[in-house]
């Protein structure tokens, strides 16, 4: 593909707008939106096709939004939406598992306009994104919980998935989500030179002897990672929703926090904390709202804005 015209863009054009552009990769530079700059196009690509600018101009107002620094809200369990080619064994009820597996209303709970959220949009029953993606590094594949569930929550079988279904759901959603995730970082560590992840759970307060974790069950549980979350991280949330009258676990009944694999162990700059709602918190015996949803919502939008 040719640049046409690129040679004649005048970086002043680009100081005038106030239009918000998205990072595309790290050091490839950013898409301005521009109306006017819109004549500046890729020759083979479509009429909406961004100009490429190799930075953002000093003056440029782009960056004064993309100065702000922003949460990346990481939340991969609220969904339950399952493709029509996710069919269950006989006699498995489909009901009980998105009631004890979906992390409720987390998309709501976890509300901040200024910040960035990556909502996964399927249940994780069909696809789990948290897992790692060779069954042979997860410890959950072994009881039918990788990435492509085969197992129920009581440890049952819950359906058959064959390896051209696992390469598919592997390659066209769950490489998908964590591409999505890694380009939010990257585009944090441009902008600001650190990232910041909140991970975002709820858990049943029933104990799922099935899974890998404590029958411990605090009100909030905190994930962290020695290397990806900041002590001082840790303790501010861990006060906060003290504060608040709640109890506070760290790494029970859950461990660890979301960090891209690219970064994982590699890069400092990206912080990562999980954070784990009890589901008694909120919801009522029928898996609605109960009528503590809207007070608990706030104080966790209060804990987020503090974060930044
Ligand atoms: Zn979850």
């Amino acid at each position: 593909m040719k640049l046409r015209k690129l040679k004649n863009m005048q970086m002043e054009e680009c100081g005038r707008c106030k239009y918000k552009a998205r990072l595309i990769a790290l050091g490839l530079g950013v898409r301005c939106t521009h109306p006017d700059n819109q004549k500046y196009k890729l020759e083979e690509d479509s009429q909406t096709m961004p100009i490429i600018i190799s930075r953002v101009p000093s003056k440029c107002l782009l960056q004064d939004t993309g100065q702000k620094k922003k949460l990346i809200l990481h939340i991969p369990h609220g969904s339950t939406f399952v493709p029509e080619t996710f069919q269950v064994l006989e006699g498995v009820s489909l009901e009980k598992e998105f009631q004890r597996m979906t992390d409720w209303y987390t998309e709501e709970l976890f509300n901040f306009d200024e910040a960035e959220k990556l909502v996964f949009t399927y249940s994780r029953l069909y696809c789990a994104v948290e897992r790692f993606r060779q069954d042979k590094d997860e410890s959950m594949a072994k009881k039918g919980m990788g990435v492509c569930y085969t197992c129920t929550s009581y440890g049952t079988k819950l359906r058959e998935v064959s390896s051209r279904e696992k390469v598919f759901i592997k390659s066209t959603i769950y490489d998908v989500h964590h591409k999505k995730l890694e380009t939010l970082v990257e585009e944090e560590l441009y902008v600001q030179g650190s990232a910041l992840i909140l991970d975002c759970h709820s858990f049943p307060n029933e104990f799922l002897a099935q899974h890998n974790e404590s029958d411990k069950r605090p009100d909030i549980c905190l994930g962290t990672d020695s290397f990806h979350t900041p002590n001082e991280l840790m303790k501010k949330l861990r006060d906060y929703f003290e504060k608040a009258g709640l109890s506070v676990a760290i790494n029970e009944p859950f461990v660890g926090t979301m960090v891209p694999l690219k970064f994982y162990g590699k890069d400092k700059r990206v912080k990562s904390i999980m954070i784990e709602i009890n589901r008694k918190l909120y919801l009522d015996d029928e898996f609605g709202k109960n009528k503590n949803f809207n007070a608990l919502k706030k104080l966790i939008l209060n804990a987020l804005k503090d974060l930044i």
